[in-house]
């Protein structure tokens, strides 16, 4: 606590708000003085479904409205778009398979969707669910809001990420900060507060399935492995109970109602019903009152769990492929975090319980915990919130080696994840055919005391002298932690890549060890590179000197001057080892003045020799 507080309050106009912008279902929250709590929109309620729908009048309306639209103008109206954000027509043919998107002809890299006679982007439709949102927060707060944080799946791409972004743009929403779900879903249960541990999110929906595994230590969510099924949630469970209703149906009624769609849909919210229910009650009834007929049945858990258990099943292999990415046995699982509307159902929670054999939080409303964790984070960057939390970083720097056993840093430690840093590099030797890229993580200055995480060769580059081939290296954090390093000879593209977990093996003791060495040696360090860098520039300055000594220019020198020069030459060599780098730059300084003429000589030769059409070497 500081002995001066500047009061914000009543002059901070705009409030920051936290959205869950999920795939069926969206919600915004917000923090006051007693913590993060849901907004409700006019009517009382909490969840704005994530469905958009053209009006005849040319409006988009989104939420409740937009979904009863989905009955009677299902041409006009559009759900599951955050499937597509982000991604290019061929990236979603098996979502275009499954989901009645219509999907403009003029679509390619950018999709298009249908609705009525216009077309809109899917982060135009987002932004009509991410207005509504807005205007939600606006009429509870009673202020402006023009500012917020979203939460995205852990796995979602730089591009999805941007689509994300772009949608509360066109909101009128500056989104200060992308949120991973997992990681908000941690905070809202305060997790953060522990010292560290390993946290597994479990997240089933509506229509997909998420798991990730999560690293904290000192506040910092570290995303150690992400899996799940895209197409697996409580629509499918929707659909067993919809088959036997169908089936009721046909044989009570003696009328084969899959082919009117709204009477498919009508019945599709009565076992929607009825399966929420089945959460909380032994038994309960699927009712459908339609074209004057009426049709009930009662449904009991046994049945229902029968009926489920496969899709229950299928959400657990997933979480056992997590767990063996991030190399964690169930046992090293500390917290268990249960998300998404479809984690209700007691068989789920039993399933979850029996495999990571902890008792998984349930205590929020697993609709809400998202929402309520993006507010939590909405609070810090407004300053609400005191403690100093660091989301989604690397934990440690990333770099490559370069002359003289110096690391190059590209990422540095801390910063946001999905990263990426491009730097060019270039060769030390004449004629050089291939780079050894040697991938390295660490806070110290030198090769030595880092931590080498991946070596290749970048093959077969076009011949240059030394300094004047361009290699790009780059690197990409995606968003699982997981660094591509890229080198490419920017002359003839060629390019060879290489992929790491830099997390892999690594406890926090000794990422905590690594940083703290770092502190304790960074004037030996520095001082350490400054003089490597030194001999690097020594070598090079003296390899160049060697080389002109043998050119026409150099016989066509006064002696004197070539003396002066073979001084200077000595000079640098007698201090090429002192630990001091400025006695090292002191002397390449004296030895390039000496050498000036020379230079000068030598490009007029070879322009001369240009001239007269001779090859230049
Ligand atoms: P998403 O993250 O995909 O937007 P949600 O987390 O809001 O989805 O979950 C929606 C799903 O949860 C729907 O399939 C809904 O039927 C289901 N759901 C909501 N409440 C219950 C309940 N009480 N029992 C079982 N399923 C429920
Ligand atoms: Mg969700």
């Amino acid at each position: 606590m500081g002995t001066f507080q500047i009061d914000f309050g009543e002059s901070r106009k705009s409030k920051i708000v936290g959205i869950d912008l999920g795939t069926t279902n969206s919600l915004v929250a917000y923090m006051d003085l007693t913590g993060p709590r849901i907004i409700d929109d006019a009517e009382g309620r909490k969840i704005v479904p994530s469905t958009v729908s053209l009006t005849p009048d040319g409006k988009l309306v989104a939420g409740e409205p937009a979904k009863e639209l989905l009955l009677t103008a299902p041409d006009r109206t559009v759900y599951s778009v955050k499937r597509l954000m982000g991604r290019g027509v061929a990236d979603v043919q098996e979502e275009l398979k499954l989901f009645p998107f219509r999907i403009a002809e003029d679509s390619d890299s950018v999709i298009k969707l249908r609705l009525g006679d216009r077309t809109f982007t899917p982060p135009e439709i987002s932004a009509a669910v991410l207005k509504q949102l807005k205007e939600n927060a606006e009429a509870a707060l009673g202020a402006p809001v023009t500012e917020a944080v979203i939460t995205v799946p852990a796995y979602f791409n730089d591009a999805q990420r941007q689509a994300t972004k772009d949608a509360g743009r066109l909101a009128g929403l500056e989104v200060l900060r992308l949120v991973n779900e997992p990681t908000a879903a941690s905070l809202a249960y305060g997790l953060d507060k522990r010292k560290d541990g390993v946290i597994a999110v479990y997240d089933f929906g509506g229509g997909t399935f998420d798991i990730s595994i999560l690293r904290l230590h000192d506040g910092i969510f570290e995303v150690l492995a992400t899996n799940g099924d895209t197409h697996l949630g409580g629509d499918d469970i929707d659909n067993l109970l919809l088959r036997i209703a169908l089936e009721d149906v046909q044989s009570e009624w003696s009328e084969d109602l899959t082919a009117d769609s709204e009477g498919v849909q009508r019945l599709r919210r009565a076992v929607i019903h009825a399966k929420e229910e089945l959460s909380f009650v032994p038994q309960a009834r699927i009712e459908l009152a339609y074209k004057g007929k009426t049709y009930q049945r009662m449904i009991d858990r046994e049945l229902f769990e029968r009926l489920i258990a496969p899709v229950v099943e299928r959400t657990l292999a997933p979480c056992r492929a997590c767990l063996a990415d991030a190399k964690l046995t169930p046992e090293q699982i500390d917290e268990v975090v249960m998300v998404g509307g479809s984690t209700r159902i007691p068989l789920v929670r039993s399933a979850v319980e029996r495999l990571f054999k902890t008792k998984p939080h349930t205590e929020l409303n697993p609709d809400e915990v998202v929402a309520l964790g993006a507010a939590v984070q909405a609070g810090i960057l407004a300053g609400d919130v005191e403690d100093k939390l660091l989301l989604d970083v690397t934990p440690l720097s990333l770099g490559i080696e370069t002359m003289g056993g110096v690391v190059s840093k590209l990422i540095h430690r801390n910063s946001t994840i999905p990263a990426s840093a491009t730097e060019t590099f270039t060769t030390a030797v004449d004629g050089q055919r291939n780079v050894l890229i040697h991938v390295l993580q660490g806070e110290r200055e030198l090769v030595k005391d880092a931590r080498s995480l991946a070596r290749f060769d970048l093959k077969d580059i076009q011949p240059m002298p030394a300094g004047l081939a361009r290699i790009e290296v780059r690197f990409l954090i995606d968003a699982n932690g997981i660094l591509n390093v890229t080198a490419r000879d920017a002359r003839t593209g060629k390019e060879q890549s290489v992929e790491v977990k830099p997390s892999y093996g690594l406890t926090e003791e000794q990422v905590e060890a690594m940083i703290q060495e770092s502190f304790d040696k960074a004037e030996e360090d520095l001082r350490e590179r400054q003089v490597r860098e030194a001999r690097v520039e020594a070598d090079n300055i003296l390899a160049a000197t060697g080389k002109a000594q043998k050119s026409d220019a150099w016989k066509e020198m006064p002696a004197e001057e070539r003396a002066a020069i073979d001084a200077a030459k000595r000079d640098l060599e007698s201090v090429y080892n002192s630990s001091d780098h400025r006695v090292i730059n002191e002397k390449i300084e004296a030895l390039n003045q000496a050498t000036r003429q020379l230079a000068e000589n030598m490009m007029n030769t070879a322009v001369r020799g240009a001239l007269k059409g001779t090859k230049v070497d």
